[in-house]
């Protein structure tokens, strides 16, 4: 029996995690449960599944849930506040730990996870993307098993040899990075300009949380992830190629020396990353439809479009750029999403700000977590200063 916290239960991928978990009660036990605004939705989740602890941001939500709790008669202990996020990240009755909070609020308890050697699930990609150099050395030295949860980085882990260490020590040339291509694949920037926050989020495959369907968007989730894919496997970004593939039924692929590529394909379904993570080394049900290659019939292949999508370029220059630069784009981005999801900026504004943000600070080589959420500060207001100006 793995006993399990889930860091942001009730957006996207934390419902997901819940229904995979609940298809295995043999299997697996709720520790806590974390949540943001939506506590109807996590007082319903605390009522089935009865952690110990659950943890929201504010001594108001914490009120707030306690009486929704006292109502449904569920016992759970509700706490608040970052630190008791990193509490029940790190407890010790906990295994494993899905990190699931969308942006940089995901990136102290995760890393709390991560201090006290647990199996973490990572979805959160803008951890890695703000703090990779750290977050991997602090793997390192606690024996933490980090699986990936986010689809494409979970479709090379399974295609890479278990022996994985060092890309040129196992005969491997590239990581092949699938895309979408997203809601305005083909689109010129023209048109972009003028589309709403409910085009943005309306992807053709995936069903998503806000934040990353508007980064899917604009490519810059393609750009986050390949940030993502040169930590978690040890890789430049020139060994990374970015192939959009609007099926979604590829997720990624490795390409070897010897000619041979190897390929994981799926429903487009967070259950069976999600799935593989937590039942890693082994499988298990995830609930999710068999494919049908029958019925799919055609997969179609394309490169990126660069000019019209300039943050996946913006991100690839960050990530060679090093230092606190992907940390600043990552925190620009933020900022300038809410913008726009907010109705202050146009879609391709998003990518204005991030570049205006990104060459109007000065970088740095942050060497701990503090010196990172520095970096984050810096170029949130910059961009938010930047947005003020800029705002119709
Ligand atoms: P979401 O918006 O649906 O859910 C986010 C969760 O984080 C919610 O539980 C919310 O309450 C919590 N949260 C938000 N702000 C918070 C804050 N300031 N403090 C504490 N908790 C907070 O997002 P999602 O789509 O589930 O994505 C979650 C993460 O997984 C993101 O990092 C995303 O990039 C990654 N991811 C998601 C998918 C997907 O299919 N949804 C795929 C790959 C990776
Ligand atoms: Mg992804």
């Amino acid at each position: 029996m793995q006993s399990i916290t889930l860091l942001g239960a009730t957006g996207s991928i934390g419902e997901s995690t819940l229904d995979v978990i609940a298809r295995h009660p043999d299997k697996y036990s709720v520790f806590a449960l974390t949540g943001h605004q939506q506590l109807e939705k996590l007082a319903l989740q605390c009522q089935r599944f009865q952690p110990q602890f659950t943890v929201v941001n504010d001594a108001k939500s914490a009120a707030q849930l306690q009486i929704m709790l006292a109502a449904n008669n569920t016992k759970t202990e509700v706490l608040y506040g970052t630190e008791a996020l990193c509490q029940v990240a790190s407890a010790a009755q906990v295994d494993g730990v899905m990190a699931a909070i969308v942006g940089a609020a995901g990136l102290v308890p995760t890393m709390a996870a991560v201090k006290a050697g647990k199996k973490i699930l990572l979805a959160n990609k803008e951890s890695l993307v703000m703090a990779g150099g750290l977050f991997m050395d602090a793997v390192k030295a606690s024996g933490s098993e980090l699986l990936p949860i986010d689809s494409e980085h979970n479709a090379i882990f399974q295609c890479l040899p278990a022996n994985y260490e060092q890309a040129e020590t196992n005969g491997i040339s590239k990581l092949l990075l699938s895309a979408s291509g997203g809601p305005f694949r083909g689109w010129s920037a023209e048109q972009m300009a003028v589309v709403t926050p409910d085009q943005a989020c309306a992807h053709p495959n995936w069903s998503m949380g806000r934040k990353i369907s508007v980064d899917s968007a604009s490519l810059m989730n393609k750009g986050l992830e390949l940030i993502e894919a040169c930590w978690l496997f040890a890789v430049t970004p020139s060994q990374i190629e970015v192939v959009v593939h609007p099926q979604s039924v590829i997720h990624s692929l490795v390409q070897y020396v010897d000619g041979s590529v190897l390929a994981q394909l799926g429903n487009p379904d967070m259950r069976t990353p999600i799935a593989y993570g937590l039942a890693w080394p082994d499988r298990m049900d995830a609930g999710v439809a068999e494919l049908d290659l029958f019925d799919i019939a055609r997969l179609d292949f394309e490169r990126a479009d660069l000019v019209n999508f300039p943050c996946l370029q913006l991100a690839s220059d960050a990530a060679a750029a090093g230092g606190d630069a992907p940390a600043i784009l990552n925190a620009a981005n933020e900022i300038a999403v809410q913008a726009f999801l907010d109705g202050r900026i146009g879609f391709t504004q998003i990518a204005e700000v991030v570049d205006n943000t990104l060459s109007g600070l000065e970088l740095g080589e942050p060497d701990s977590l503090d010196a990172v959420q520095e970096s984050d500060k810096k170029a949130r207001s910059h961009s938010a200063a930047y947005i003020t100006g800029i705002e119709s």
